[in-house]
């Protein structure tokens, strides 16, 4: 978006027919695939015209198979995402020639350049992405919001667990470098935004690729000396990151917020091995141990897949039990889908629909109630919540820890910090009054 805001092109509103579409598009599940497919085909419905520029990581692994679907006109990979201008421009040239060309037989004929005019042939350009060395630099993000935003600190994964198609289709670790994203970060807080979330596809790998020792700690200890920024929130962080010294020092951060997604995936060591996942669930909870020593209040997230091959009743008990016992906030339960060209599709003993749909169920029940009974602790205490909308009267914010509160009030209270005392609690939900008139 900013890159064609950048050239003078006009970002239109949701309700707007645009001239060029830009569908970014996802692979992390067959769902996403799916999606990425239908948004493809149906936005020509409105304007036959249009552009249509496939983008994202679902580009990425089709490639060529997208010359399938008509409405497309560029599919572009990952590497040439950032100059999407320049093909967009490009395209569009050759279709101004093409349509003069059509208009003017003679012309056509006198230039003979049959083969670039046929109709309905979209441009394929999806380079290797596994040859990319560095970090794709887009230049600073102009933010639109207003509390909250979002840094991407690093691409890539090189740790191929066996049922994902994410490093083919964004290659290995890059990290941006530090002071990018320092300066992007210092340009934020003098927007007045006071939260922003770091993200990445394995932001623990941040600095591997440097030749200088500068690691993720590094980093946030950076960070965290930036005036005005009030809160820094970690993405998906891979658990074996947290040692007692990361914890130590990332503890003496007072802007990182006491809330981490730690991607656990199976409970089960037998499961974890075929996902060629790097930790066992010991480890695990060695870590989740070692953040509840030093963060208090801490709310710990997570992503679970049931039904991965081969997951027998006893492996998936394993899993429901150490769930219970680590008792996450909030998981996040996704059921096994295969991807054609990872290891997982090949693995015997591929579990039917039904179990993993009753799999799934049983941990969305336990991660409900867990909420639930977390949401209940804070139940007439004092605490500061990050107000972000409104919607008919009623503010939503969220706590550093990542907890969600809802607050009736008529003034404009966006982007500011309250004291609230939670009073009531509908199922996830939490609603509170005010603590005083005091705005922090
Ligand atoms: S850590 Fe595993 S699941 Fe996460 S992006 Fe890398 S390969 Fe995929």
């Amino acid at each position: 978006m900013q890159k064609f805001e950048e050239a003078g092109y006009k970002i239109c509103k949701i309700d707007e027919i645009p001239d060029i579409y830009v569908v970014n598009t996802c692979t992390v599940t067959n769902i996403a695939d799916r999606k990425s497919r239908q948004a493809l085909r149906k936005v020509k419905e409105k304007n036959k015209d249009l552009i249509v520029v496939a983008v994202g990581c679902y580009a990425q692994i089709a490639g060529e198979k997208l010359q399938e679907i008509e409405e497309i006109d560029i599919v572009l990979g990952n590497k040439e995402k950032k100059d999407i201008v320049k093909y967009v421009e490009n395209y569009l040239d050759k279709k101004n020639k093409q349509n003069f060309a059509i208009n003017n037989k003679q012309n056509l004929s006198m230039q003979n350049k049959e083969e670039e005019y046929t109709e309905n042939s979209n441009e394929v350009y999806v380079a290797n992405i596994a040859k990319q060395k560095d970090f794709d630099e887009y230049g600073l993000v102009t933010y639109t919001e207003k509390t909250r935003a979002t840094i991407k600190i690093q691409d890539g994964c090189n740790n191929f667990c066996s049922y994902c198609l994410i490093p083919y289709a964004r290659g290995r670790v890059r990290s941006r470098s530090k002071d990018r994203i320092i300066q992007e970060v210092t340009k934020i807080s003098k927007k007045g935004i006071k939260e922003v979330v770091l993200t990445g596809i394995h932001i623990a790998s941040y600095g591997k690729d440097f030749e200088e020792d500068y690691k993720l700690i590094d980093l946030l200890e950076d960070l965290n000396k930036i005036d005005g920024i009030q809160r820094i929130r970690l993405g998906s962080l891979e658990p074996t990151i947290v040692t007692e010294e990361f914890a130590k020092r990332l503890s003496k951060l007072e802007k990182i917020c006491n809330q981490f997604h730690l991607s656990l995936q199976s409970g089960c060591n037998e499961t974890l091995k075929r996902m060629n996942r790097k930790y066992t669930i010991e480890e695990f909870r060695n870590v989740t141990q070692i953040l509840r020593k030093y963060f208090k209040d801490v709310n710990l997230t997570t992503d679970i897949i049931v039904g991965f091959p081969g997951e027998t009743e006893e492996e998936f008990n394993k899993t429901y039990e150490f769930l219970k016992e680590i008792s996450f906030y909030k998981m996040h339960i996704f059921k096994y889908s295969p991807r054609e060209g990872t290891v997982a599709t090949k693995l015997p003993n591929q579990i039917n629909g039904k179990t993993k749909d009753e799999r799934s169920q049983k941990l969305i029940e336990l991660s409900n109630k867990n909420q639930t009974e977390y949401n209940k602790k804070y139940l007439g205490k004092i605490i500061e919540v990050l107000f972000e909308e409104e919607k008919d009267g009623i503010w939503s914010g969220y706590t550093k820890n990542y907890i969600k509160v809802n607050l009736k009030s008529d003034a404009n209270i966006e982007n500011k910090i309250i004291k609230v005392i939670p009073k009531e609690l509908e199922e996830q939900e939490i609603t509170a009054v005010c603590a005083n008139d005091t705005s922090i």
